[in-house]
């Protein structure tokens, strides 16, 4: 591996002509790249060696991408990778599913080369912003808003804020990786734990007061946005 290199990123997709557009784009751009066009076989090389970046084509031969995605998640070397879903249509149902496996992004087909290379570069710099945060700082700061994972403490313009513990963690979750969608079943899962009593009616409750207690325009938000049809995704830090 070159020293220059940008980073490990591995290509699962079985349509050739989109393989050697990728290979071409992110060599240009110094990425170390590997690609297959089967989906058992990109497991097995995700498992086996960690890479930077995954982009995964959801409809695939072998293995579909939801599922390898779950499974690259579950165990091995890419567990932490930032994996970009490539959906076949732009159909909501696809966006949810992928982010539900654990995806970080999804880009529809047909898409522009610049884009896919735009948001392989934001995922790396998340990737790296996230290690930095966990492993010295445990404080989230961006624009007004400043987060203390340890203490939980929540300042927005110097004032403390009072939030409940759902508030908390749905809000650190989100502000932790800014720019990611998640859908109401994701928050659901990962702030209420599945909770049987609660519903995706809830998620919506929850976020309506986080804004009024965050936002200076709780009508006009700048921090916690809609993605429409999926469900919430925290600004971009820049
Ligand atoms: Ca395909």
């Amino acid at each position: 591996m070159p020293s220059s290199s940008a980073g490990k990123v591995l290509v699962i997709e079985d349509e050739a002509a989109i393989r050697d557009l990728l290979r071409l784009h992110l060599g240009l751009a110094s990425f170390e790249v590997k690609e297959t066009g089967d989906g058992r076989t990109g497991l097995t090389m995700g498992r086996g060696e960690q890479f930077d970046v995954i982009i995964l084509d959801v409809m695939l031969p072998g293995l579909d991408g939801v599922t390898v995605c779950r499974a690259l998640r579950a165990e091995g070397e890419s567990r932490d990778s930032a994996i970009l879903m490539v959906t076949a249509r732009d159909r909501e149902s696809d966006k949810v599913l992928g982010l539900e496996s654990g995806a970080d992004d999804y880009v529809a087909k047909p898409f522009g080369v610049r884009e896919l290379m735009a948001r392989v570069q934001a995922l790396l710099r998340r990737n790296r912003r996230m290690t930095t945060a966990t492993t010295t700082t445990l404080r989230i700061h961006t624009r007004d808003l400043s987060i203390d994972l340890e203490k939980r403490v929540v300042r927005v313009r110097d004032q403390e804020l009072d939030l409940t513990k759902q508030e908390f963690d749905l809000l650190s979750l989100m502000a932790a990786r800014p720019g990611i969608v998640f859908s109401r079943a994701a928050l659901l899962q990962q702030v209420w734990r599945d909770d049987a009593y609660v519903t995706e009616r809830t998620v919506d409750t929850v976020i309506s007061r986080l804004r009024r207690k965050i936002e200076a325009d709780p009508q006009d938000p700048e921090l916690i946005l809609t993605a429409w049809g999926v469900g919430y995704k925290f600004a971009d830090a820049d």
